[in-house]
């Protein structure tokens, strides 16, 4: 009866444990100096976000500091030395991560990684990083187009196989 007891209570106690995992918590809470500015439900963060942060992507903030990314994020971050006014509506793509941080961190020690570039910035990238080691060049799309083409081939191939066989 005793043991019977004791495997409930294990069973029950590891129920518990995995429905309630870990309070979310504020991942920047403790970056700030003033004690308690965090507001409001957390958000999770994606990909982009989690960059701006710093952080891993996963990660938790409360809406104040949600708010405080956004700011933050709303300036150009390539590292570039002459930018224009307006923002792009495109973000920085994925591939330009790696070689925007080598160098913003290795020349500008106002680094700060983002997502957003300005016009200037999206026209000359590649033109300026396409020599570094980190450098990813852009995927080509062409050779989706081909491989259609090479498929339609096949069918038609099929097809005039077909009616001349009968
Ligand atoms: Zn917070
Ligand atoms: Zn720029």
């Amino acid at each position: 009866m005793k043991t019977c007891v004791f495997i409930v209570v294990v069973v029950v106690v590891g129920l518990s444990r995995a429905k309630f995992p870990a309070e979310k918590t504020c991942c920047l809470s403790s970056k700030t100096r003033e004690k308690n500015v965090c507001r409001g439900r957390m958000i999770g963060l994606s990909t982009e976000m989690a960059r701006v942060a710093e952080v891993d992507r996963g990660n938790f903030v409360c809406v104040f500091h949600w708010h405080q990314l956004r700011t933050r994020n709303n300036i150009c971050s390539c590292p570039l030395p002459t930018h224009s006014a307006t923002l792009s509506s495109t973000p920085i793509p994925e591939r330009l991560y790696r070689v925007f941080d080598e160098e913003g961190r290795k020349k500008m020690p106002s680094y700060r990684p983002g997502t957003r570039w300005c016009t200037s910035c999206r026209r000359n990238a590649d033109k300026t990083f396409s020599s570094k080691e980190e450098y990813q060049t852009p995927k080509k799309r062409k050779t989706v187009g081909g491989n259609n083409t090479y498929r339609l081939l096949q069918v038609k191939s099929l097809i005039s196989f077909l009616l001349t066989s009968f």
